[in-house]
Formats: C-alpha cells, structure tokens, sequence
C-alpha cells in the first residue's frame, strides 16, 4: 500500500485516435485532497483537440471496425476489460482515491469493482438485443433495426469516475459506438488508466478517446461539436441546463442528464429496528462524505421517535472514523477539493441547530476533510432542504404523519433518490408510489446494482444508467419497410 500510495504519476496526455498526446492548452496541476501535494498534471484540451478526437470517434465509427464488428468479437473485448479492471482493481482504486479521496474501501467495491462488472454485464447483454419484425400486411416486410448512433460524447463527475464512467462507456461501446470522454478535473487519472486498459484489450484505436481539461472549455467543446450525436452526462444541474442550451445551439444532438439530488429518508415509528435504520442512514448520508448522489440528505422522522433516533444517528455520526482514506480503518475520507470544502462549509451559515459536527477537520494534514454533520430542525423553505450540499450534511425535519411525510418528502425540484423505513407493508408500497423518485429503498438505504435503472425525475434528470434499459440511449431505431 505504502508504495502505491506513493507511486509517481507522470504528466498524463490526451487519448485520440489511438495515441497519448498534448493538448493545445496550458497543463494544469493535479492536487491530492488527502494531503493537498502535487500529484501531477493533466492536459487542457482546447475546442480544436476535442474536435480532432470527435473526428477520430467519427472516423473509426465509420470504418466499421467496432461498430460493424460481429457482436461476437465486442463482447470479447468488453469481458477483456472487466478481467483487467479486476486485476488491477487495487491499483485503479488507489490511483482514484489519490485523486478524489473517496475511503479506500467504499473505493475498491463501487470504483474497479462496480465497474469491472459493468463491462461484464454488457459484455453478456450486447448479443441478446434483438431488432424486431412488424405485424404489417402480407404484402411488406417491416423490420426495425437496432443501430449505433455514431459518436457519443460523455461527461462524468469527480465523485465515483470509473463506476459512473462504466455505466456510460460499457453500453455505448456494446451497442458499437465511438466515444469521447470528457473526465472531471479533479476526477481524471483512473479513467485514464482505464482507457489504456481498454486499448490494451484490443479495442481499436479512435473508438474510444479522451480529453481531459476544465468544463468550462473542454465540456463546453464537446456539448458544441456538431459531430457529437449523443451526449451522456452526469453532474450538477447547473451544467446539465448548459448541455440541453449547447445542444439546442449546435446539432440537437441528444441529451441524456443524470443530475443531483436532495433524497427524503423516510424514517417511521414503526421501522423494524430503529438501530439499524439509524446505523445504515448514517451510511446513506456519511460515506464518501456525503459526495453521492443519491446521498440521503434530508431524513424525515415521525415526531414520536424524534428525539430517540437522533440520538442514536448523532452516535453513529460521532463513531464514524474520518480522516486519510488509504490508512487502515478509515471509514470516511477527504471532500474532494477545496472549492468543494468552501462550497459544503457555506451551508453552515445560519444553518439551524447543529447536533454534531459542522466543521472542517485535521486541517493540520493539509487536507480536506469534514466531520460528518446533522442539523435538526430544518424547515421545508431553509436552503439546507432545498439545494444539494453533496458533502457529509444532513438536514432532519419531523413529519407527523404519512401524508405529511409525503408533502415533505416531494418538496424539492429534485426526484433522484428516497428511502423508507416501516414495518407496515400496505404502507411501504403506498410510499413507494407516492414519492417522485427514480429509485425508492425500502428498510435500507443505497446498494442497488446493475440489473436496475438509475435515474431521476424532475430536476435530477431524464435518462437511466445501469440495466438493459440503458442500451437504448445508445441507440437509434432505423425502420426497412420491403416490398414483397
Ligand atoms: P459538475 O456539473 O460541476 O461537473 C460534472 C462534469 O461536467 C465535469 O466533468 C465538468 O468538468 C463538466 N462541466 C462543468 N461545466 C461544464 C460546461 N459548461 N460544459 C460542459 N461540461 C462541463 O458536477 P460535479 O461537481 O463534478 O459533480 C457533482 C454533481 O454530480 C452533483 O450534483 C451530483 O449529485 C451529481 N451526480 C449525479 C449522479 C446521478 O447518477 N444522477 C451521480 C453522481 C453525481
């Protein structure tokens, strides 16, 4: 561990068209939030680098090496790089935790692994899409095809890259796609890892490229390029409305936005063991310090165990071990950036009661940790209800009763992510109706897998990763209708 943790990285180069490259920009300095050292420099790709590698996407799209490849020899390619990710799952992990600060622990099992089994899970998927044959007239033959789009353009957050990287990168090149890769700034060394993998594999080369550099130049590029048919995102609202404006600006190309969150954790007096809901809401909130974006932000509890089950999260909270999140032990590691510490630190202004927590931490190791944080007696109009922080604060509100948990649980714009936790079943399935959200857990919190969607309504978004449904995004429906 010692000599992975302080393993040099060299200055990383673009990936286009099958080789590592400068970019047109000034390189700017990587920091690590676990102590704020230098670990090295990435590329700034300008409009025009983004360009050569949508050109490149382009290019090898229509080759046809990948995208007319028999389903066959993809699905080799993509199985080839889940045993990859697997066998290097340690140092992938540690080269992202080097980077993003995430607990080593929480990620090995949601970065190289969740990924490794994204690629298999599409590996397998890709020869079971089938197209479809039409009840027309005897006369015609109507069949619809299931084709490629061409070139898919995605942009991933710094908070999990490889595992949300997977769920964009395994069902776009399963169905045959090019892609180009837009990483997160602080975010961007195990994808690059990643994509030398991917080459390594076989895949061939301009099918996969990556540009890394700031959102505001190299995102905003690729969200422009009129060679881009799909974009794929996850990330903040914000950025998500300036997707849907630069495609409305440019080719109307396709947008698909997986965005925030402020998820209601539904918690009733009759939850089968408060206990236990209050340990695994802790973790629900607590882990990635808070960086999650189905993080469960705002618990509302019954008034009657109020007091009871505060007491046992503000327990949970205070035993949470924080600090370096490659030491052994470590339960919750660093935010991920200064700018991201400010930006969490801010909500703590005239916040209400802080029951624990509510400041920086160990600043003395130069790096960017919080003390995991809850705030009673928010109100349904107060700021720490209404935006996402995505960092370790949570916001608790007392409901009186199941309507009233409703109306509270569906007063935000968002719609990523909720729980609850009842031992009633009639009222458990009532719940899970009446909350807008893409994903409703019942007496648990998080740990879905590939087989669902993930997705939100209203402001959390509008596509879904994960599942078979995921490989429609990747795309289009072509119609032959033959004269018989
Ligand atoms: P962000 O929107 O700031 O950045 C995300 C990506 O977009 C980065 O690669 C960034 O460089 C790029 N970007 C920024 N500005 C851009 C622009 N003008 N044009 C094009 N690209 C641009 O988000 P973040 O802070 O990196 O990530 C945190 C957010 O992501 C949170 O809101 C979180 O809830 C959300 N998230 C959602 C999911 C989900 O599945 N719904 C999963 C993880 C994170």
């Amino acid at each position: 561990m010692n000599t992975l943790r302080r393993a040099p990285v060299p200055a990383q180069k673009l990936l286009i068209d099958g080789a590592w490259q400068d970019g047109s920009g000034t390189p700017f300095a990587v920091t690590s939030p676990i102590d704020g050292s230098r670990l090295t420099t990435l590329e700034a790709a300008t409009e025009a680098d983004v360009e050569r590698a949508v050109a490149a996407a382009r290019r090898a799209f229509d080759s046809g090496v990948w995208s007319r490849a028999a389903p066959a020899a993809r699905k080799k390619v993509l199985h080839a790089i889940a045993d990859r990710i697997e066998a290097e799952a340690l140092d992938l992990a540690v080269l992202g935790v080097r980077d993003n600060g995430t607990e080593l622990a929480m990620a090995l099992k949601a970065e190289p692994g969740s990924a490794a089994g994204t690629f298999r899970y599409y590996a397998e998927a890709l020869d079971k899409v089938n197209g479809e044959i039409a009840p027309t007239a005897p006369d015609v033959l109507g069949l619809v095809h299931r084709m490629p789009v061409g070139v898919v353009g995605a942009i991933v957050p710094w908070n999990f890259p490889l595992m949300i990287g997977a769920w964009k990168l395994a069902p776009a090149l399963a169905m045959g796609n090019s892609v180009v890769l837009k990483p997160a700034e602080t975010a961007s060394l195990s994808l690059l890892r990643l994509a030398q993998i991917c080459a390594d594999c076989g895949l061939p080369e301009g099918v996969l490229n990556v540009v890394t550099g700031a959102g505001a130049e190299t995102g905003s590029a690729l969200a422009l390029s009129m060679g881009v048919d799909v974009l794929a995102f996850t990330g903040s609202g914000v950025t998500g409305r300036r997707l849907l404006e630069a495609s409305a600006r440019s080719n109307l190309k396709r947008v698909y936005l997986e965005l925030g969150g402020k998820s209601p954790n539904v918690v009733f007096a009759d939850a089968p063991d408060l206990r236990e809901a209050a340990k695994v809401s802790a973790a629900g909130i607590f882990r990635n310090s808070g960086q999650v974006c189905v993080a469960g932000s705002r618990l509302l509890v019954q008034a009657s165990v109020h007091d009871e089950f505060l007491a046992l999260l503000k327990a949970e909270a205070e035993a949470l071990r924080v600090g370096d999140p490659l030491a052994e032990g470590t339960q919750i590691g660093a935010v991920n950036s200064e700018a991201q510490l400010a930006r969490v630190l801010s909500f703590m202004e005239g916040a209400g009661e802080i029951v624990t927590g509510g400041a920086r931490i160990l600043e003395n190791t130069g790096g960017t940790y919080m003390a995991p944080t809850i705030v009673a007696g928010v109100g349904a109009q107060d700021r720490l209800f209404q935006e996402e922080v995505f960092g370790p604060v949570l916001a608790v509100t007392p409901f009186s009763d199941e309507a009233e948990a409703v109306r509270l649980a569906n007063a935000t714009d968002f719609g990523l992510a909720a729980a609850v936790w009842t031992s009633d079943l009639s009222r458990a399935h009532r719940m899970v109706a009446a909350i807008r959200a893409g994903v409703v857990h019942v007496n648990t919190y998080g740990g879905a897998d590939n087989t669902v969607p993930l997705g939100g309504v209203g402001q959390s978004g509008n596509g879904h990763d994960k599942s078979l449904h995921a490989l429609q995004k990747y795309v289009d429906l072509r119609t032959a209708w033959i004269k018989l």
